[in-house]
C-alpha cells in the first residue's frame, strides 16, 4: 500500500526504516481521499530517497478531530500533569536513545552534519523535551482574595485545545521539539505539519510516540504541502491555536485565515534580518568567530543569522582581513563527513534563491571578497561567501537570503551603528561586540530585536525566552514564556 515503510541506506551503511503514511491516532494511515505523494530528496547527492504519502485538506480535518477527541477524553482536563511529565520525559529518552538514526536521517533529508545534528538538534531537543516536562505539573494559577470576607477569585491556567503546528526545514527535529514540547506540558493535543522538504525524522519521531506510550491522538503528523495542509489546519474552524516557524509571507497568510475563520490564537516565528555590531574595543579575534559561525551555522539557513555585519571603520580592514580567514576555515561538504562544519542547502529552490542573490551582490556594486563561485557535480553546495562595501538600499542587505552569504558595512559612530542595525522591518537577533561596558548596555537597549547578544551571537537555551519584534514574529517560544502560548486563563469568581 502506499502507506507501507521504506528502508533507506545511509552513507554511514546504517538501515533505517521510515513509515511513510499519515500518522493519525497513534497509527500510519493512507490518506482518505488523494493519492499524492511528497517527493524526499538528497541535497547532498541530487538524488531521490523515498516517497511519502502528502495529506489533503480532509486528512488534516481527520488528524483535528482526533486531536480533539483525546483533548476531551485521555488528554486536556483528563490527565494530571504528573503523567503528562512521565510520558514526556519517556519521549525524551527513546529520543536520546536513538540519536544517531535520527541524526543520519536528518542528514539524508536536510543536509545538515550528522554529529552537529545528533549533538545540538537532538541534544537540545531532548533537553526541551525535559526542561518542559519539568514545568508540566508546575502550571498552577492564582487566588486573589477580594475583600477577605466574602469574595474571592481563582484563575486557572487551561491548556488552550487542539493545536495546529506548522514547522520550516531549516531545523526540522528541533523545531518538532519546540512546538510539541510546550502544548503536551500544558495538556494540549497537536496536529504536526513538517515542511514538505523534510517530512522524515517527524514521522519517524511519531513512532516514538507510540512507543513512548502517548494516548492515540495526542500527537497526529500529517505530512502536506504548505498551500494543502499548512492552509487548511489554519483556516479550520475547529483548531484552537496554530503555532508556526518560517516565512513572514507565509505567517502573514496564516494570520489571515485565523482572523476570517475563528480567530484562533497564532503565535507566529519569522524571518529575520540580523546585525552584528562590532566596535572598535572588541576583541576583533572573537568578535569575527562569532560573526563568521552567526552566518555560517546551518550553512546560513538560520532565522537568526547575523547576515549584516557592521564595523567601525577605524578597524574594518582588519576585522574583515580576519572574518575571511576564520570563515574559510568552514568546511563545507557532505554531512556525513566528520569534517563537515556546514552541509549543502536543503534544497535546488533554496540553493536557487541564494544563487539569484550572489547574482545581485555582484550586479549591484558590492565587493565579493570571499566564495560567490559555483562548484560543479552534484548537491546543493554553496560555500561561504562575504561582500564587503555594502549600502544600505542592496536587495542583499534589505533581503532575508537564507544562505551563507555575508554582507559587511561600516560606521563611525555608536549612533550610526544603531542606525544601521535598526534599518529593517525585522527584528529577530542582534550581536553586538565590544569591550566597554556601558556601551554594551547602551546599544543593547536602543536594539530592534527580540534577543541581543552581547559579544557572542547565536546561542540558545531552553530556558531563555526566543521570539521577534517587528516583522520577525509574535509570541515567545522557550522558557516559561512559551506556556502562556498554549494556556488560556480562566478566572473563576466566588461570593460564598
Ligand atoms: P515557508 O514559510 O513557505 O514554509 C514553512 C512552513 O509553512 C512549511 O511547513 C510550509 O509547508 C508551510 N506553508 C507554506 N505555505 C503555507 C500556507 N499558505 N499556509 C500554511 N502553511 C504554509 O518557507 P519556505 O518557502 O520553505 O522558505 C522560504 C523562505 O522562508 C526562506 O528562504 C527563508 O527566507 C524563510 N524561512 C524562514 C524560516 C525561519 O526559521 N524563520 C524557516 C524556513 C524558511
Amino acid at each position: 500500500t502506499m502507506a507501507a515503510p521504506v528502508t533507506l541506506t545511509s552513507l554511514s551503511g546504517k538501515k533505517i526504516t521510515v513509515p511513510t503514511g499519515l500518522f493519525i491516532n497513534n497509527e500510519f494511515v493512507p490518506s482518505s481521499d488523494s493519492q499524492e505523494t511528497i517527493n524526499c530528496v538528497n541535497p547532498a547527492t541530487e538524488e531521490p530517497l523515498c516517497s511519502i504519502v502528502a495529506g489533503s485538506a480532509k486528512d488534516i480535518d481527520l488528524a483535528v478531530q482526533a486531536a480533539r477527541n483525546a483533548f476531551k477524553t485521555t488528554w486536556g482536563k483528563n490527565v494530571t500533569g504528573f503523567e503528562r511529565s512521565r510520558l514526556m520525559n519517556k519521549l525524551a529518552d527513546l529520543m536520546e536513545r536513538d540519536a544517531q538514526e535520527l541524526a543520519e536521517l536528518e542528514c539524508l533529508n536536510n543536509g545538515k552534519p550528522v554529529r552537529i545534528a545528533r549533538d545540538f538538534d537532538i541534544g537540545d531537543s531532548v533537553q526541551c523535551l525535559r526542561y518542559y516536562a519539568g514545568w508540566a505539573d508546575k502550571i498552577v494559577g492564582q487566588a486573589i482574595d477580594i475583600d477577605q470576607k466574602t469574595k474571592i477569585a481563582i484563575t486557572k491556567h487551561e491548556p488552550i485545545g487542539v493545536c495546529g503546528q506548522i514547522i520550516p526545514w531549516n531545523y526540522p527535529i528541533m523545531m518538532w521539539a519546540w512546538k510539541v514540547a510546550p502544548a503536551l506540558a500544558c495538556g494540549c493535543t497537536i496536529v504536526m505539519k513538517p515542511s514538505e522538504f523534510t517530512p522524515l525524522t517527524a514521522l519517524k519521531l511519531s513512532e516514538l510516540i507510540v512507543e513512548a506510550g502517548f494516548p492515540p491522538g495526542v500527537v497526529n503528523t500529517v505530512p502536506s504541502f504548505g498551500s494543502v495542509g499548512g492552509a487548511a489546519l489554519s483556516s479550520h474552524l475547529d483548531v484552537d491555536k496554530v503555532a508556526f516557524t518560517g516565512s513572514t509571507v507565509t505567517g502573514r497568510r496564516i494570520m489571515e485565515s485565523a482572523a476570517k475563520s475563528n480567530l484562533k490564537k497564532v503565535s507566529l516565528e519569522l524571518g529575520g534580518k540580523s546585525p552584528n555590531l562590532v566596535f572598535e574595543s572588541a576583541d576583533l579575534d572573537q568578535a569575527a568567530s562569532w560573526a563568521a559561525l552567526g552566518i555560517l551555522y546551518n550553512t546560513g539557513q538560520d532565522c537568526t543569522a547575523g547576515s549584516r555585519v557592521y564595523v567601525q571603520d577605524t578597524v574594518y580592514d582588519k576585522f574583515i582581513e580576519i572574518l575571511v580567514e576564520k570563515a574559510k576555515a568552514t568546511v563545507v561538504g557532505n554531512g556525513f563527513d566528520e569534517k563537515t562544519g556546514a552541509g549543502p542547502i536543503v534544497s535546488k529552490v533554496q540553493y536557487e534563491k541564494i544563487w539569484t542573490y550572489i547574482d545581485y551582490g555582484k550586479s549591484e556594486g558590492a565587493k565579493c571578497v570571499l566564495g560567490g563561485e559555483k562548484r560543479s557535480g552534484k548537491g546543493y553546495y554553496v560555500d561561504p561567501t562575504i561582500f564587503t562595501d555594502v549600502t544600505p538600499s542592496m536587495k542583499i542587505v534589505k533581503d532575508e537570503i537564507f544562505g551563507p552569504v555575508l554582507s559587511v558595512g561600516k560606521f563611525s559612530t555608536e549612533e550610526e551603528a544603531i542606525k544601521l542595525a535598526n534599518d529593517t522591518p525585522y527584528g529577530l537577533g542582534a550581536g553586538l561586540h565590544s569591550n566597554d561596558a556601558n556601551q554594551c548596555m547602551r546599544v543593547s537597549n536602543a536594539l530592534e530585536a527580540g534577543t541581543v547578544w552581547v559579544n557572542q551571537y547565536n546561542l540558545l537555551y531552553n530556558n531563555v525566552p526566543f521570539g521577534g519584534k517587528k516583522q520577525s514574529g509574535i509570541g515567545r517560544e522557550l522558557g516559561s514564556y512559551a506556556l502562556e502560548e498554549y494556556t488560556s486563563v480562566k478566572a473563576i469568581q466566588w461570593n460564598y
